[in-house]
Order: C-alpha cells, then structure tokens, then sequence
C-alpha cells in the first residue's frame, strides 16, 4: 500500500461502532493498518462486535471501550482509557448517532434533546477530549459523520436534521480552533446507506423506489462505498483537507 494512505501503528477510536457504519469503518481503518477502539453503550453488543473484528488481526490491533458519547464525564473517561490502556490517539471518528421519526408538532423536548445530544453534543464531548491530547503532540485527524440531511431536509426528523447540519459547522469550528495546531477535522456526509438504522426504510417500497428515484447511482449506499474515504480523511493523504464535508451519496445532493 501506498505510505500515503498506510495507517500502521496509529491508534483510531470510532464512536458506536459495535455495529453499521461504525463498525465498518473502524474495520477499514483497521485493514489500513490502524490500531482500533470500538466503542457503544451496550456492553454485550460491544464484546461480541470487538471478539468477532479481532479474530480477523493480529493481536493487540482490537479493542474496545463502552461509553456513552453523550456524557461529559464519560468522554473524558473513555478517551483517557484509550491513552493510558492502547496509545496515543491520532484519529477520531464521531460516528455515534440516532433517529426520532416524529412531526415537530408532537415532538417532544425530551426526544428533541437526546437526538441532538447523541448526534451533535456528543462530537464536541468527545472531540474536544481527543483535542486535548492531540494538540500537544502536534497532529491528529478527527472525521464527524454528518448526513444528506446536513443539507437537505425531509419531515419527521426535525432534530436529526438540525444536529446534522450542526455537525458540518461544528466541523468548521473545530478547523478554526485547532488546525494551527496540526489537526484536521473533516466531515463525511453518507447519503442512504443499508445499515440497521436504515432497514425499515428498505423495507418500505414506497420510500424504497423514492431513494432510488432520488439518487442518481440509483442504489443505496454500502458501508462498504465509506470505507475509501475515511481512510484517506484519516491518512497523511488529506494532510491539506481541513474543515471539508464531503457527501458520499451516490450524487444525491446535487440533483433536484
Ligand atoms: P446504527 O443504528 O446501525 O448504529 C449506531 C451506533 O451508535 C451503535 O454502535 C450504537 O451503540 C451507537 N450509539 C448510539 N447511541 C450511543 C451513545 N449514546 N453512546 C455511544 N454509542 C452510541 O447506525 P448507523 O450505522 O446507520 O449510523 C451511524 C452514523 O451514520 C450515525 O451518526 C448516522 O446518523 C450516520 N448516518 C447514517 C446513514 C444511514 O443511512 N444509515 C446515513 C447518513 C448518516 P449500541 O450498539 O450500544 O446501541
């Protein structure tokens, strides 16, 4: 492989990766030679996600730690255990987040809050955490997993779109703050791609032949079509790309 694109010995930590795109994306960091941590709330889910990923390498290259991205006290808890227990950290993906299909006129605030504090509080919870030890050290990629709907909006899902498109700016923020330290921090948009989240969707033809409809590849996405460009965000190969969102959505976003 290239040296441009080779991740040996850099330690990655990927947020709600015991599963979907995390889970995929922690395992592409991992064949470019990465170091990995999963993370996720639930423990079983996490083990069994860490055991089945780490017959695949050699020992040592997985681990995994629980915690819940949306509290402060755990962010800290968990980046300072991948520190102290894997290495230092190089490369961040804030990938953990949920949907609440509800019209704004019965959403509650309650409802309101866990999506925006799991999809967007939670980047800066953790980014921040991995920032204090990354800007001494002069280095360090962090990647927010973002949506279409950081640009585009459909009903139902009010607070996931406003966390979404929070997350490209906070995106932004963070370049502003921390790129003269040697950090980049840059935003993957997938379009529609097959993962749990997404099954009922899948499953509903009518929305189904809308996606298709909708997307100029005339497909949905596979955790498999993010796995190019997140290794390249996390390689020295994006070393110039700084505060970028980049869609991965089939061409979704730039057809109407
Ligand atoms: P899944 O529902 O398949 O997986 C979500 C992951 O997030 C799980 O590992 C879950 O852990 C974890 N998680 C949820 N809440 C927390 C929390 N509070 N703390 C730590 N981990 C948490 O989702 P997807 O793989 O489909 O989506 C992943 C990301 O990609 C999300 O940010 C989503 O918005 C984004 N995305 C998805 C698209 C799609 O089409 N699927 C399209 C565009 C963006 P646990 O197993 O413990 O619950």
């Amino acid at each position: 492989m290239s040296s441009l694109f080779d991740l040996t010995d850099r330690v990655a930590l990927v947020t709600g990766s015991s599963r979907g795109i995390g889970n995929a994306l922690a395992r592409a960091l991992a064949d470019a030679g990465a170091t990995v941590v999963l993370n996720g709330v639930n423990e079983e889910r996490l083990k069994d996600a860490a055991a089945a990923m780490a017959a695949d390498f050699p020992p040592g290259r997985v681990h995994s730690v629980a915690f819940d991205v949306t509290s402060d006290a755990e962010a800290a808890r968990g980046v300072a255990w991948v520190e102290e227990q894997v290495g230092p950290l190089e490369i961040l993906v804030n990938n953990a987040g949920i949907q609440h299909r509800v019209p704004m006129l019965d959403l509650d605030v309650k409802d309101w809050e866990r999506v925006i504090s799991t999809d967007l509080t939670s980047a800066f919870l953790v980014g921040r955490e991995a920032a204090r030890f990354m800007i001494p050290r002069g280095h360090g990629k962090i990647i927010n997993i973002c949506s279409v709907q950081t640009d585009l909006a459909r009903p139902t899902i009010a607070p996931y779109i406003a966390a979404k498109g929070g997350l490209r700016n906070l995106t932004r923020a963070m370049t502003a703050e921390w790129a003269a330290s040697g950090l980049q921090i840059n935003g993957i948009a997938p379009g529609y791609i097959h993962t749990e989240m997404t099954q009922n969707l899948v499953d509903d033809e009518q929305f189904n032949s809308w996606i298709l409809g909708r997307t100029p590849a005339n497909r949905w996405g596979t955790v498999r079509d993010l796995a190019g460009p997140a290794v390249w965000l996390a390689s020295s190969g994006s070393d110039f790309v700084n505060g970028q969102t980049i869609f991965i959505d089939g061409g979704m976003t730039v057809v109407v």
